[in-house]
């Protein structure tokens, strides 16, 4: 059965800017300013676009928050779900200088906390415009309640990881001897749209040699009986909610060696996945991954971490990688994805998988066994 998308009213609920102000505080920092990306869009729904002209919510730790925002945006603003949650809002004429407004409203901050993604353009003229301002990240004050998603934001989730289920369990119709990764990945992206998504973020078909290269995207490689086929796909719901989810095809019969390493990989994932629960260390969860690839001589060829976290960036905090050693919480959702790549072919299997109050939930539950396509 498929799931709701959620409301943006549950996505973004007007609590969010008190909590947001409280961990500014809490941060050591006086206000935050949130030009349009993923922290403007989780603390007020506003989905803005990045122009050269300013747009940027201000969120002092103590006191009311201020949007400023271009004449010609402010419509767009106001219809946004940023307009339900009664945000001040402050137009600019093409004349005006955005950043006295910014000023204006703060005085003398000692330390100002940035979005993360906030380009040069603006970190420099906010650098002028607040001379005496210590420049801080805002995911100082936003990681952690990023990190822990709410019941909507997983319902967001899980919607996203059906609709890419979805596309999963059409890819071995287009996988055929002849057509190129092109064409495939082709295919993949009008599904991931017709499913759902809004955008497309990857389509990554790595057939053969090239499933043996982890980035790898989608070239003009024609695919043969006997490739093993890396496919890992993504995008973003209308939400905001990122899918993304890896599974490894064989066409025809598959190479001699190819059969013994993805039962490990399976296994390692299925490990992996079982470790988690609240309390554990991220790390602990990467651990639990290479352990058995480690233990049947796989270990070289598993090269990247283990996972990711995920929410409206695709890759985001938490990071599942020895040496985080940061607990997992109820709420945090990250993809698990090992991988063994010993040429002249690989593997990867990833679901995305949240934290529960004991144990884990996952969002991705297409079937993760072999899967051979005539060949
Ligand atoms: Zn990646
Ligand atoms: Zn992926
Ligand atoms: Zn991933």
């Amino acid at each position: 059965m498929a799931s709701r998308e959620p409301v943006p009213a549950e996505l973004y609920p007007p609590t969010r800017l008190a909590q947001v102000s409280a961990a500014t505080a809490r941060a050591g920092l006086d206000a935050l300013l949130l030009t349009p990306g993923p922290d403007l869009r989780y603390v007020t729904g506003y989905d803005a676009h990045q122009l050269e002209r300013l747009t940027c919510l201000v969120v002092p730790a103590q006191g009311d928050p201020l949007l400023i925002v271009p004449r010609l945006e402010l419509p767009a603003a106001q219809a946004s779900p940023a307009g339900a949650l009664g945000i001040e809002m402050r137009g600019w004429e093409e004349t005006d200088d955005p950043y006295a407004l910014v000023r204006a409203r703060l005085g003398q901050p000692e330390r100002v906390g940035l979005s993360d993604r906030m380009w040069a353009l603006m970190v420099l003229r906010l650098r002028t415009a607040l001379p005496g301002a210590e420049q801080l990240l805002a995911s100082a004050a936003l990681r952690e309640l990023r990190a822990r998603k709410s019941a909507a934001e997983v319902a967001a989730l899980l919607a996203a990881g059906e609709a890419i289920d979805r596309v999963h369990a059409s890819v071995p119709e287009w996988l055929r001897p002849g057509r190129s990764e092109e064409q495939v990945a082709a295919d993949i992206s009008d599904a991931i749209i017709a499913e759902g998504h809004a955008r497309v973020d990857f389509a990554i078909v790595g057939s053969g040699p090239n499933g043996a290269s982890p980035h790898h995207t989608a070239g003009d490689r024609v695919l043969r009986s006997g490739d093993p086929v890396v496919v890992d796909i993504g995008g973003t719901m209308p939400s905001g909610y990122c899918s993304d989810c890896t599974r490894t095809y064989v066409i025809g019969e598959p190479p001699a060696d190819f059969a013994a390493y993805y039962q490990v990989l399976q296994e390692a994932q299925e490990a992996a996945c079982a470790a988690v629960r609240p309390g554990v260390a991220a790390e602990a969860v990467d651990a639990a991954a290479r352990e058995p690839i480690a233990a049947a001589g796989y270990g070289d060829y598993f090269v990247h971490r283990t996972g990711h976290g995920i929410g409206l960036e695709s890759h985001e905090d938490p990071y599942i990688v020895a040496g985080n050693t940061e607990p997992l919480e109820p709420g945090y959702a990250f993809s698990v994805e090992p991988g063994i790549y010993p040429g002249p072919h690989g593997a990867r299997i990833e679901d995305i998988v949240v934290c529960t109050a004991d144990g884990f939930q996952r969002l991705n539950n297409v079937t993760r066994d072999l899967v051979v396509v005539p060949g």
